[in-house]
C-alpha cells in the first residue's frame, strides 16, 4: 500500500540545498532583464538588460537562461 508521505533523503553528499539570497520580486514590479538576476549567481551585465528565451534543452524540458545550452 502506497501513501502521500514524503520520505526524507540524505542529499549531504551533493552539498545539501543552496539557499538563495535577497528576495522574491514583486510580481507588479519585475526586474528587467532576466526576472531571476537579482537572486542568481552567475547573473552578468546580460542578464540584468536583456530577458533570455525559451529554449529546449532536453525532449520535454525548456530553460529560460544565457548559459542553457
Ligand atoms: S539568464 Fe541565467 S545566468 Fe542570467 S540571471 Fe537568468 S538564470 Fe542567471
Amino acid at each position: 500500500m502506497r501513501n502521500a508521505t514524503p520520505q526524507v533523503r540524505d542529499d549531504s553528499h551533493r552539498g545539501g540545498l543552496q539557499v538563495l539570497q535577497g528576495e522574491v520580486p514583486s510580481a507588479a514590479r519585475m526586474p528587467k532583464g532576466c526576472r531571476f538576476h537579482p537572486r542568481c549567481p552567475l547573473a552578468f551585465d546580460r542578464c540584468r538588460q536583456e530577458e533570455p528565451p525559451n529554449i529546449q534543452v532536453g525532449p520535454q524540458h525548456m530553460a529560460a537562461c544565457w548559459l542553457a545550452k
